[in-house]
């Protein structure tokens, strides 16, 4: 039974986190706010940059859309 449980609350959570990202995106792509580093190996970025490459915005997504 928990684990039904578990996989409800797992997959509110996702859905509470896609409804929070989709507020956040004005242009419809994965975009998160820039904080002024690599959101995926924290590297010094300039804003509006949000990934110091493309392979770390590609390996960000992929983990990111694999929760
Ligand atoms: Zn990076």
């Amino acid at each position: 039974m928990s684990d039904i449980i578990d996989d409800a609350n797992g997959r509110a959570q996702l859905d509470l986190e896609r409804a929070i990202a989709a507020a956040r995106n004005s242009n419809g792509l994965d975009s998160p706010e820039p904080t002024g580093e690599c959101l995926n190996c924290q590297a010094p970025v300039i804003p509006p940059a949000r990934w110091c490459d493309p392979d770390c915005q590609q390996d960000w997504q992929l983990r990111t859309r694999g929760r």
